[in-house]
C-alpha cells in the first residue's frame, strides 16, 4: 500500500514539528510495511516570500490529489500589516473551504502524567477525554450578506438543514465510537439558527438510539468545560461557538502544544496542530512536538484508515510522558526536559506493532 501525504511547513515552529510528525510516520511505514510518499509545498508566509501568494495554485492542487495534508501552522509578524488576502493565516481558510472540509475534530485528552499542568485542581481535571466537533465551512465566517458601511457593520449566521445534518451524522458516529453520549451546543433560547439546529440535531438523532444526547446553551457550556469538564465525550456545535469553546477547552490539556487536529469529510483531510507558529520559540529546538505526531495519527486514523497504527503513535506518545520526558511548555520542574528533536526520537523508540 502507498499513500500520498502533502507535507506543508508553513512558518515558524511549522517545520520543526512537521519534521517530527514526518519521522515519525516513515517508522511506522517500516513497522506496519506501508509506504509513504511525502511531497512538501510551500503555504502562508513562505509562500508569500517565494511567490507573493499565500496558497500557491501549485500548493492547492497537490491538497487535492493528496490522500491527506498535514500541515504545520502559517503565520510570521512581518505580514502582520498586509491586507486580508495577503495574510499568511488567509491561506488556511481558503484550503479548508477548497477541500470542503467541513467537519473539525479536535480531542481533548488530559494524559494522566500532566494533571498537574492543567490550569484547573487535578480533582476536575483528572480523566478529562472530550472530543469537540466543530462545523468549519458554514456560519458566521461564511454567511452573506457580510460587509462595512459608515457606521455599522455585518455579518451573518446561516445554517442549511443539509449542513447541520451532515456534521450532526459526523458527531453521532464519532460518539458512537466512544462513550456514546453527545452535547449539540447551541443558543437556541434567541438565535432562530440554533433553533433550526437543534431541530435538525434531534431528528438525526433517531438513526442513533444508541447514543444519548443532550442539548446545551453556549454559554452554559463555557462554564460547565471549568466546572465539570469530565460530563462530556463529544461535543457538536457550529462554526463560531466551536473556535471558542475549543480554546477554552485546550487549556484543560496543560498546553496548546498538546492539542492535535483533523479537518474532514472533504476531498482529502487536513490534519494540524492547533498551535500556531509560535515566532517567540521557533528555531530553538524547544517547540512540543506531540502536537503534529498526534495530527500525524489522526490522519492515520481518519484518512487511511489505519487504526493499528495510529493507536501505535497514541500509545508511544503517553509511554514517552510516562517515562517522564517533558518539552518546556509542560514541564513543571520533574521529569526530564526535552527539546523537539529529543522528545520525537523517544516517541519513535516506543512505537510498537500491536
Ligand atoms: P501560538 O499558538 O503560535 O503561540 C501561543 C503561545 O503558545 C506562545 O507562547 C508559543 O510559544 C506557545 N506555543 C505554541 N505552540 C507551541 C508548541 N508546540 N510548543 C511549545 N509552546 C508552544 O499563537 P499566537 O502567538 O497567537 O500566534 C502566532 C502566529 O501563529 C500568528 O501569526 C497567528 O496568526 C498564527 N496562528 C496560526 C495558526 C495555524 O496555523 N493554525 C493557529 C493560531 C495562530
Amino acid at each position: 500500500m502507498s499513500f500520498q501525504i502533502a507535507v506543508m511547513p508553513g512558518d515558524g515552529i511549522g517545520p520543526e514539528v512537521v519534521e517530527a510528525a514526518v519521522r515519525v510516520l516513515l517508522k511506522i511505514g517500516e513497522i506496519y510495511e506501508t509506504s509513504f510518499s511525502f511531497k512538501t509545498h510551500l503555504i502562508g508566509g513562505a509562500a508569500l516570500k517565494a511567490h507573493g501568494v499565500p496558497l500557491p495554485q501549485e500548493t492547492l492542487d497537490a491538497a487535492m490529489q493528496s490522500d491527506a495534508v498535514l500541515l504545520g501552522a502559517v503565520g510570521a509578524p512581518e505580514f502582520d500589516g498586509n491586507p486580508p488576502e495577503l495574510k499568511p493565516e488567509t491561506a488556511l481558510l481558503q484550503l479548508r473551504k477548497e477541500l470542503g472540509a467541513f467537519a473539525n475534530l479536535r480531542p481533548v485528552f488530559l494524559h494522566p502524567p500532566l494533571v498537574e499542568a492543567s490550569a484547573l485542581k487535578p480533582e476536575i481535571v483528572e480523566g478529562v477525554d472530550i472530543l469537540i466537533v466543530r462545523e468549519l465551512t458554514g456560519g458566521l465566517y461564511f454567511g452573506t450578506p457580510r460587509g462595512v458601511e459608515a457606521n455599522a457593520a455585518t455579518n451573518t449566521m446561516r445554517y442549511s438543514t443539509e449542513e447541520i445534518q451532515r456534521i450532526a451524522n459526523v458527531a453521532f458516529r464519532a460518539a458512537r465510537k466512544r462513550r456514546k453520549k453527545l452535547h449539540s451546543i447551541d443558543k437556541a433560547n434567541v438565535l432562530e439558527v440554533s433553533q433550526l439546529w437543534r431541530k435538525v440535531v434531534r431528528q438525526t438523532a433517531s438513526d442513533y438510539p444508541d447514543v444519548e444526547l443532550h442539548h446545551m446553551y453556549v454559554d452554559n457550556c463555557a462554564m460547565q468545560l471549568i466546572a465539570n469538564p469530565r460530563q462530556f465525550d463529544v461535543i457538536v456545535t457550529e462554526n463560531l461557538f466551536g473556535d471558542i469553546l475549543s480554546d477554552e477547552a485546550a487549556m484543560l490539556t496543560g498546553s496548546i502544544g498538546m492539542l492535535p487536529s483533523a479537518s474532514i469529510g472533504g476531498r482529502a483531510g487536513l490534519y494540524e496542530p492547533v498551535h500556531g507558529s509560535a515566532p517567540d520559540i521557533a528555531g530553538k529546538d524547544i517547540a512540543n512536538p506531540l502536537a503534529a505526531i498526534a495530527s500525524a495519527a489522526m490522519l492515520l486514523r481518519y484518512s487511511l484508515e489505519l487504526d493499528d497504527a495510529a493507536a501505535s503513535i497514541d500509545r508511544a506518545i503517553a509511554a514517552s510522558l510516562d517515562a517522564g520526558y517533558r518539552t518546556a511548555d509542560i514541564y513543571r520542574g520533574q521529569g526530564r526536559l526535552a527539546g523537539t528533536t529529543e522528545m520525537t526520537t523517544q516517541v519513535i523508540s516506543r512505537l510498537t506493532r500491536a
